[in-house]
């Protein structure tokens, strides 16, 4: 029997786990403070409980999470490891080492190894010993996640997040309006956002933003309006979470909704401000996410609708309006014809860089893969932070819709079939060699080493990243 396939029609399954209780250096004043809980998370949320229940195990919660979803008959080759649990980057060195480790001894190997929760000294060889065994495990890490704060984002850190094998980062923006955020006691400021957000594409991650909707001191007239930044130069996020702010219990925005200080908006006024950020969102962008699930007897006030992207949807329909981006426009398991695809180019700039975002559309502008290539300017790109990164563009995702087929194996009819990736792969670097960069890099994760190895990237001992060195076109 095979139950919700929707969980996987992106290609990839994701598994997600969380990190044990730990402190977070933010004081955000929605932000809920359960003692047995990593900050922001609540026990009785659905994902927390699973975790708390396994003591937060990183190999228990990624195997039972890999066996039920085998149990239940789902194709769990390709693994999307989505850590979460307040802010990663302060928790103690070692710590992190031994979590991702065990994440990677249980996708190595789901049903033999035996729970250990204590964690044990770990250094970053033995990592990267399991690292290189999930190269051609069963279960292949073909992303990583890690979530943090815009204050903890400095130049070694882009390059521990990536010795993890992370390639992708969930970023709190939450506003770019620093009154705003001075009024949420969020401890940072729009211009340490846009510092991160340089470092993590210039680390080629994928950035997934989050972003809060009535926060204390804003108000619906403002809302588009700061929305409207987060599409500048200096941010443009590849996802983006929206969250609308709940007053949970035990925190200082309860006190200030208390005493009338804060007030959230009815949810008619949230569908029309979310419906209306929905519209703003660029076609290379993708939302994951308009509401944080968390339990409604939890909430105090606030939304509490658990379906309010459908609610958002009709709301839409009924204006005569689309949002357009990514998630909206995924194939999904839908069969496609080849003849029918067209490459497109979306191309913009950001602080450091020129991005490409290329994806195959169709007709009715359907997305079925897609592919972001970042070229950092040329003096960024010379004297690069990361040496192995000097003089190259990166290729930050690739990403190809349909049913979940093994890695190197074709399934008739859909997307993966026409070697899409491929396809994506070569226009990458013809705009690379356009543009006079001669290395090409990847922010390949673990399990896709060998797919990038085939299409001619290597990699050395001790890289981050895998290589291609692009012959440029003599022209006589
Ligand atoms: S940064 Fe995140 S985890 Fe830390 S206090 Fe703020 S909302 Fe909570
Ligand atoms: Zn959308």
């Amino acid at each position: 029997m095979r139950m919700k396939p929707v969980r996987t029609l992106s290609g990839v399954t994701p598994v997600t786990v969380l990190t044990k209780p730990w402190a977070c250096p933010g004081n955000c004043i929605y932000c809920p403070n359960e003692p047995n809980m990593p900050k922001s998370y609540i026990e009785s949320e659905p994902g927390a409980q699973r975790a708390s229940f396994l003591d937060f195990d990183p190999y228990m919660q990624t195997a039972k999470r890999i066996q039920s979803l085998q149990h239940i008959g789902h194709n769990t080759e390709k693994v999307e490891l989505i850590v979460l649990g307040g802010s990663w980057s302060v928790y103690p060195e070692n710590y992190k080492r031994w979590f991702i480790k065990r994440c990677f001894e249980a996708m190595n190997n789901p049903n033999e190894g035996s729970p250990n929760l204590v964690e044990t000294k770990t250094s970053w060889e033995e990592l990267e010993v399991q690292q290189e065994i999930n190269e051609t495990a069963k279960h292949k890490c073909v992303g990583l996640s890690l979530e943090t704060r815009p204050d903890l984002i400095t130049q070694e850190e882009v390059v521990k997040l990536r010795r993890y094998g992370a390639t992708k980062i969930q970023i709190g923006v939450q506003s770019l309006d620093d009154e705003t955020l001075a009024k949420n006691l969020r401890g940072h400021n729009v211009a340490t956002t846009k510092k991160a957000f340089e470092l993590l594409r210039l680390g080629g991650f994928k950035i997934h933003a989050h972003w809060m909707v009535n926060l204390y001191g804003a108000n619906p007239e403002k809302e588009a309006e700061d929305f409207k930044k987060l599409w500048t130069s200096d941010f443009c996020p590849d996802e983006l979470k929206i969250y609308p702010t709940s007053v949970i219990a035990n925190t200082k925005l309860a006190e200030l909704y208390e005493t009338g200080e804060y007030l959230p908006y009815s949810t008619e006024n949230l569908i029309e401000i979310v419906g209306e950020l929905k519209t703003l969102v660029p076609p290379f962008c993708r939302i994951t996410r308009v509401i944080r699930d968390i339990p409604s007897q939890e909430i105090i006030a606030g939304n509490k609708i658990s379906n309010l992207r459908q609610d958002v949807k009709k709301y839409l329909d009924k204006k005569g309006l689309k949002c357009e981006c990514i998630r909206c426009r995924e194939i999904k398991q839908q069969e496609v014809l080849e003849s029918e695809l067209k490459l497109e180019v979306i191309q913009y700039e950001t602080s450091i860089s020129t991005e490409y975002f290329l994806s195959f559309v169709t007709t009715e502008n359907k997305i079925a893969g897609f592919l972001r290539l970042s070229i950092p300017f040329e003096e960024l790109r010379e004297e690069h932070f990361i040496e192995e990164l000097k003089g190259s563009a990166i290729i930050r995702e690739v990403h190809v819709y349909g049913g979940v087929v093994g890695i190197g194996k074709e399934e008739e009819g859909k997307a993966q079939h026409f070697g899409l990736g491929k396809r994506l792969i070569e226009k990458a670097e013809e705009i690379s060699r356009e543009n006079g960069v001669r290395n090409l890099a990847v922010i390949s994760a673990i399990g896709t080493r060998n797919y990038y190895k085939m299409r001619g990237f290597e990699m050395e001992n001790g890289n981050l990243y895998m290589h291609k060195t692009l012959e440029i076109m003599q022209r006589y």
